[in-house]
């Protein structure tokens, strides 16, 4: 039997930002009721954070590239990502988008076409813009409109996200919006993805004001009520939140800033081999040939990593982590002389329909999109692909997808220029599908679990940073028994 490496009460297994959110949640919040819980941290890189990931360039003048590998920021509605932040002193580093000059296109027909203006994610609340936009045929807006005097459904049966925005706002709206905004955001199919896993306000604003339309409208009247001086959204009479918060030396920030506070025991190149059942607990087999004793074991880690580790001890709960399927995604950022570049940059980016055919997803006009990501004088895009759309560009060579980028920016935005370097990232098998049934699988799973086994992280209950922390949370209060 391996040597043991120590005993501790919790052991978490990756050093993403749901685990190393669950070890410093666990660790406050045992301090604050007074409890001694010793937890150890394992993460099988050499580097924390997971998905959270930036490269700074220097060497082009006033200020770095700031380049994300992974998330580029969270949304602010979910407030868990940002007391987080602040929780860890950040707030001097919020870098909110630039909101004034928020526009998104979507690519129709070869060339990006700026969305109406009044659409709140995917659904119209203002009548001109709509009217006028040439995004959508008239009969797709006339289709659209039904929404306003189609029965709502009443029970709460799970649907995937295409059947959802066609029965409310019919075939083009999900093509040209809902597919590329929303299963975007997902790398998903919406034709398999399920509607109550990702998108659960949609189907509550319908049980509650009978339409998609009246529900927006009504979120956006309190919404704004809230950012108002006399019920502002942050508390302190300042003007409203931006919808989504970086940071200003990108979002690994928050994974050094955690690590910062961290008074554990956190390993890095310490992966987790395998997990048995010993006593009361769990024994640990590391790859340092170690091995961990632990009362409780937290799986912050992907579910074809948690799965085979599950198999052993807890068969049903392994069965169902093996249902969860991956994407693979990647991006390519491309760096360039602002003056090189014609176009205007004028919003945050471009949006692509599957049913436009192209070898790559989006592109993000990064340097717009936020401030302090470039130095003076330079502009910074991001192209996404891979995922189910696009899933034979993961195979390619760093060359080819170098060359295919510029050929995409050519063709949808008349880049000539060559840039002045760019950036790579693959993702492989990093974004789980919330398939139709999601939520129920994930309970059940949940339910067979032996006492002292939990999973949390992107899988389950959110991809999001500030979903991915929430759980994290909720999963550190319900070892402490304060949940
Ligand atoms: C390209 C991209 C863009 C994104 N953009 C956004 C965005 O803008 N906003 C947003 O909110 N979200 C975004 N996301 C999603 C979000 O980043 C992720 O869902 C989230 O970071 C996942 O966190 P996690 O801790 O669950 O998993 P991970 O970050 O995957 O962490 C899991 C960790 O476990 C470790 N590990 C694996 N196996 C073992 C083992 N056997 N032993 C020990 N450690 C192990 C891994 O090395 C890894 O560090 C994006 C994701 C990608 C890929």
């Amino acid at each position: 039997m391996s040597q043991t490496s120590g005993q501790v009460d919790v052991a978490i297994v990756g050093g993403g930002i749901a685990g190393m959110a669950c070890a410093f949640h666990l660790q406050e919040k045992a301090a604050a009721a007074g409890k001694a819980v010793s937890y150890a941290l394992l993460e099988q890189s050499e580097r924390w954070g997971g998905k959270l990931r930036t490269e700074t360039i220097d060497g082009y003048g006033d200020a770095p590239f700031i380049v994300e590998a992974g998330p580029d920021s969270f949304i602010t509605q979910k407030p868990w990502g940002l007391q987080l932040a602040r929780q860890l002193g950040l707030e001097s580093k919020f870098l909110p988008t630039n909101d004034h000059k928020r526009r998104t296109f979507v690519l129709h027909s070869g060339r990006p076409v700026a969305m109406p203006d009044g659409v709140l994610l995917i659904v119209p609340t203002k009548f001109t813009p709509f009217a006028l936009t040439p995004l959508i045929s008239p009969l797709g807006k006339l289709r659209m409109g039904m929404d306003l005097f189609l029965p709502a459904k009443t029970d709460d049966a799970d649907e995937t996200l295409a059947d959802f925005i066609q029965r409310r706002l019919g075939r083009e709206a999900l093509d040209k919006l809902a597919e590329p905004l929303l299963s975007g955001i997902y790398n998903a199919e919406a034709e398999k993805q399920s509607v109550l896993a990702t998108f659960p306000r949609f189907r509550e604003m319908e049980k509650q004001h009978g339409s998609l339309m009246r529900g927006m409208l009504a979120s956006r009247k309190a919404r704004t009520a809230a950012a108002s001086p006399t019920g502002n959204g942050d508390g302190n009479g300042s003007k409203p939140l931006s919808m989504f918060m970086s940071l200003a030396g990108g979002m690994e920030e928050m994974a050094a800033a955690l690590r910062a506070r961290l008074t554990g025991d956190c390993r890095l190149t310490t992966g987790v081999e395998s997990i048995q059942a010993a006593g009361a607990g769990y024994r640990l087999a590391l790859s340092d040939s170690t091995a961990l004793e632990a009362g409780a074991v937290v799986l912050a880690v992907p579910t074809y990593v948690a799965g085979p580790l599950l198999a052993g001890i807890a068969p049903t709960a392994a069965a169902g982590l093996g249902e969860i399927r991956y994407v693979s995604t990647g991006t390519i950022s491309l760096a360039y002389k602002r003056d090189e570049i014609n176009h205007p940059l004028d919003g945050f980016g471009v949006v692509i329909p599957r049913s436009e055919n192209r070898p790559i997803n989006a592109i993000t006009w990064t340097s717009t999109k936020f401030d302090q990501r470039v130095p003076d004088g330079y502009a910074l895009l991001r192209v996404f692909f891979g995922g189910s759309r696009s899933p034979e560009m993961m195979q390619r060579s760093d060359a080819e997808i170098e060359q295919i980028a510029r050929q995409e920016l050519r063709a949808i935005m008349d880049i000539d220029a060559t840039p002045l370097f760019h950036r790579i990232f693959r993702w492989q098998k990093a974004t789980p599908q919330y398939d139709v049934g999601h939520r129920e699988r994930v309970a059940a799973m949940e339910a067979a679990l032996p006492a002292g086994l939990h999973l949390t992280g992107s899988p389950y209950r959110g991809i999001g940073i500030p979903d991915c922390i929430h759980q994290a949370q909720q999963t550190a209060e319900k070892i402490l028994d304060i949940g």
